[in-house]
C-alpha cells in the first residue's frame, strides 16, 4: 500500500494556500488509492486537522528559517518517519530548492510543476504536469519511490480543516551543522508589493499606457496613478507584457512600480488568477501564451484588430483604457 507524506511549511505562523492545496491535493490522491495519509510540516504552526492523517511536525529554532541545511534535513526526517513512498509538497521556493537533495537523500525520484494528479484503481498513480511554456501537456507515472511531487499552486481547492485541536507528533531532528546565518530579508526596492499570486483577478499594463495618446502627449505619470488605484481597490495582481518592462532598460518612460518580476509570457511567468484584464497591450502570441491558466479573460484596446481580438479574449473593449479605468475606478469607489 502505497503512503503518502503531504510535506508543507508555515509562512508566519499559519499554512498558506499553497500548502492547504497540497492537503486537498493529498487526501484526494488517498482516497483515490485507499493509501495512508500523513501531514508533515517543518517549522512551529497553527495546525489543522486532517481526518484520517497522521501530524508530524519538526520544530524548533534552527527549524523556523528556510536554509538548505536545516530544511533538507528536517524533510528527509519526516519523509522516514511517515515510510512516505509519494510525498506532495506545495511547489514554494523554500521546498524548490530542497527537494530534489532530499529525493536523492531517500534514493528517489522527484517531478515539479505538477497540476494534477490522478490514482487507478490498481494503485498505479498519474501526474499531469506542462512543458515548453506551457504549451504541451504531460501525464507521468513512475514506479520509483519514493516519488516526490511538487504541486503547483492554483491548482485544487484548498484544505478548509476543521476545528478540533490537531494532535501533533513531535519528530526529532538534530540541527546539521549550518554555515548560513538568517539575519533578515531584503526585498528588490520596487515599493508597493504587486505581485499577488492568489488574487482572484490578474491586471496586465501594457506598453500603450506609456505611448502618446490622441492629444499627442504621453501620460505615464496619470497611468500610474490610475493602474495603483485600481490595485489598491481591487488587490488585483499586476502583470506586464515585455515591451512595457523593456522599456526601463531603454531609457524612456515607465511605471515605476514594474518589474521583469511582473512579466507574464513566453519569456515571463504564467500565473493562475480566476479573471485577467489586459489594457493598453496588443495581445501578441508570446505575450498570451502567458495566460494559458487565466480563465475568463478580458482586454481594453484601441486596436480593433490586435491579438485579443482574433480569439485570445473572451471580452474586448475597444475603447481608452485611461477613460474606462478611471470611470471603473470611481464605480469602485463609490461601492
Ligand atoms: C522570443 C520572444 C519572447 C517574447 N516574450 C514575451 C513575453 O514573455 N511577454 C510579453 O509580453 N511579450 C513577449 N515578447 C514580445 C511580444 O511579441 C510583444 O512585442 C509584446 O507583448 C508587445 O507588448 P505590448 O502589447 O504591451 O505593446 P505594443 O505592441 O506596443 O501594443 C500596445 C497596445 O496598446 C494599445 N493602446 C495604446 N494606447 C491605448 C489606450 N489609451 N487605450 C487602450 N489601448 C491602447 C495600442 O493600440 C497597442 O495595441 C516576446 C517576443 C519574442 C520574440
Amino acid at each position: 500500500m502505497e503512503s503518502i507524506l503531504v510535506l508543507t511549511h508555515p509562512e508566519e505562523g499559519v499554512l498558506s494556500k499553497a500548502s492547504l492545496e497540497s492537503i486537498t491535493a493529498g487526501q484526494e490522491l488517498a482516497t483515490q488509492i485507499g493509501a495512508s495519509l500523513t501531514v508533515g510540516v517543518i517549522g512551529s504552526a497553527t495546525l489543522p486537522t486532517v481526518d484520517g492523517a497522521r501530524l508530524l511536525v519538526v520544530e524548533g529554532e534552527a527549524f523556523a528559517q528556510a536554509r538548505f541545511a536545516t530544511d533538507a534535513a528536517a524533510a528527509e526526517a519526516l519523509c522516514r518517519a511517515a515510510s512516505a513512498t509519494i510525498v506532495l509538497a506545495p511547489n514554494t521556493s523554500r521546498f524548490q530548492r530542497v527537494a530534489a537533495a532530499v529525493a536523492h537523500r531517500l534514493g528517489g525520484f522527484i517531478d515539479t510543476h505538477i497540476t494534477a494528479l490522478k490514482g487507478e484503481n490498481e494503485g498505479k498513480i498519474e501526474a499531469t504536469r506542462w512543458f515548453y511554456r506551457q504549451r504541451v501537456e504531460a501525464v507521468v507515472s513512475r514506479s520509483q519511490r519514493p516519488w516526490i511531487l511538487l504541486v503547483d499552486a492554483g491548482t485544487h481547492t484548498p484544505f478548509a480543516g476543521n476545528s478540533a485541536a490537531a494532535s501533533v507528533e513531535k519528530i526529532a531532528v538534530a540541527a546539521p551543522q549550518t554555515r548560513t546565518t538568517v539575519c533578515g530579508f531584503r526585498a528588490p526596492e520596487t515599493g508597493e508589493q504587486t505581485i499577488r499570486p492568489d488574487a482572484k483577478l490578474l491586471f496586465v499594463a501594457g506598453a500603450g499606457w506609456t505611448k502618446k495618446q490622441s492629444d499627442g502627449q504621453i501620460h505615464t505619470e496619470e497611468a500610474g496613478k490610475t493602474i495603483l488605484r485600481f490595485l489598491g481597490l481591487t488587490k488585483a495582481s499586476l502583470g506586464s507584457s515585455k515591451s512595457l518592462v523593456d522599456q526601463g532598460g531603454e531609457g524612456n518612460s515607465v511605471l515605476p512600480f514594474l518589474t521583469h518580476m511582473n512579466q507574464i509570457g513566453q519569456t515571463g511567468a504564467t500565473p493562475r488568477h480566476a479573471k485577467g484584464l489586459s489594457t493598453c497591450c496588443h495581445g501578441e502570441e508570446p505575450h498570451v501564451v502567458g495566460w494559458r491558466f487565466i480563465s475568463d479573460r478580458r482586454a481594453i484596446s484601441l486596436d480593433p484588430n490586435c491579438g485579443w481580438t482574433r480569439g485570445k479574449a473572451d471580452v474586448v473593449y475597444i475603447a481608452d483604457a485611461f477613460a474606462v479605468m478611471d470611470k471603473l475606478n470611481a464605480l469602485l469607489e463609490a461601492k
